[in-house]
């Protein structure tokens, strides 16, 4: 009986309704390219929002995933495997940090965050010390502790009682961080570029002081790095961008390309904090994942991707202004490398659902924002295609 049902209607019928789709089924895709049902085309700015670094069926990603699967996919962590060492390896020699924690999810990379910093502080500082300090308008997750340190109400509604030692500070203000420091105060939990909550870039100097806040009073500084990090801003890590180093990092979408894997990294003087039994999980690193997420990170490093973003996103960037120029309802134009908002003036909704019916794939953060994540493997030829569609659907716009 179902088999006369389409997807959508399936769907709708056999799941938590718990997200707004589009009406399209995707079947298939290749590089920036992806196709649904129909066999209808579309060129993808949305990337798996952020996930899909080097496109869609990768070579690369579904040889290694081939050959993993037909090696070694899960054991447990009871156990040593190789995948999982050497990206461990190459994530600590390519940052600030010491250890790194695998899980599946950056909602689970930030849960890890949150209680490797109530645990240094329980610890070495007492059980006071473990309230966590988040920004207004920013996003960790969906898990109670995520959801509890999340800015956005919209996250929260209907949850209570969320989670105890969590406060809000405005983004990009550090007089309001500096009023809220206290002795309590564990952490400062924030994102160097706010990807959910709209693309919203820190002011120069803005991290560094943060950095120094946390300093005086003996907290901890943890950077949500699951958006912007992998080489989205055109630098393998954002903070590489600010001049100064977190305690603390948490990555997870393009970490897999697709794969589901979170990481949390951090400095050696956390290291006693999460000792055996401290903290665990079933899938976390397994060896199938692992070694995929290893032969992104060094496509990234090593073939150059991550110089390709920076360079194709300057280009990206300078082509959104110029539609700002011509048209009035755009505000600004935000971000970096290949992490780039667009501000309007009015709801995103139609423009998302024109340029897709034109066949690109764009998302909306904010409900004003225009928000674009294409994989960092995309080409000149794409983002023109891609501008010249927006200029018609707000040319389309403005006459209507
Ligand atoms: C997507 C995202 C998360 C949550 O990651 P999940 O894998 O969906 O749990 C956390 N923080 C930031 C900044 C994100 O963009």
């Amino acid at each position: 009986m179902d088999k006369i049902k389409t997807t959508m209607e399936r769907a709708n019928k056999y799941m938590f309704n718990t997200y707004s789709r589009f009406p399209i089924t995707l079947v298939r895709g290749k590089g920036c390219r992806i196709w649904d049902e129909q066999g209808k085309e579309y060129l993808d700015f949305v990337g798996g929002i952020a996930v899909c670094a080097l496109g869609h069926a990768s070579d690369l990603v579904t040889d290694t995933l081939k050959k993993q699967a037909e090696t070694l996919i899960h054991v447990s962590n009871l156990y040593y495997t190789v995948p999982q060492t050497d990206l461990a390896q190459m994530l600590v020699e390519n940052s600030f940090a010491d250890r790194v924690f695998f899980c599946n999810s950056g909602a689970e990379a930030n849960e890890a965050a949150i209680k490797l910093a109530r645990r240094y502080m329980n610890i070495n500082f007492g059980t006071t010390k473990n309230t966590v300090i988040s920004m207004d308008n920013s996003f960790h997750g969906r898990t109670m502790a995520t959801l509890s340190a999340t800015g956005q109400k919209k996250v929260k509604t209907g949850y209570n009682p969320l989670l105890e030692g969590f406060k809000f500070v405005p983004y990009n203000d550090l007089a309001g961080l500096e009023q809220a420091m206290d002795e309590t105060i564990c952490a400062v939990l924030l994102e160097p570029i706010q990807g959910e909550g709209g693309v919203v870039c820190p002011d120069p100097d803005y991290l560094k002081g943060v950095r120094n806040i946390c300093d005086e009073y003996n907290c901890l500084l943890i950077f949500d790095e699951v958006q912007v990090g992998m080489g989205r801003t055109g630098k393998l890590f954002a903070y590489e961008h600010c001049g100064v180093q977190p305690d603390i990092m948490t990555l997870a979408k393009a970490l897999g390309n697709g794969l589901p894997i979170g990481a949390m990294l951090s400095v050696e003087k956390l290291a006693r904090a999460f000792g055996p039994g401290s903290h665990a999980t079933t899938f976390g690193g397994t060896p199938l994942v692992t070694a995929v997420s290893l032969a992104v990170l060094r496509s990234l490093i090593e073939d150059g991707w991550i110089e390709h973003c920076r360079k194709v996103g300057i280009y990206f960037k300078d082509a959104l202004n110029k539609l700002k120029q011509k048209y009035n309802f755009i505000k600004e134009v935000r971000g970096m490398g290949l992490i780039l908002g667009m501000e309007i003036d009015r709801p995103c909704a139609p423009i998302v659902e024109a340029c897709m019916e034109k066949g690109f794939l764009i998302n909306c953060a904010h409900e004003n924002v225009l928000r674009f994540l294409p994989p960092l493997i995309v080409t000149k030829d794409e983002i023109d295609m891609l501008i010249n569609a927006m200029d018609e659907v707000f040319t389309d716009m403005t006459i209507t």
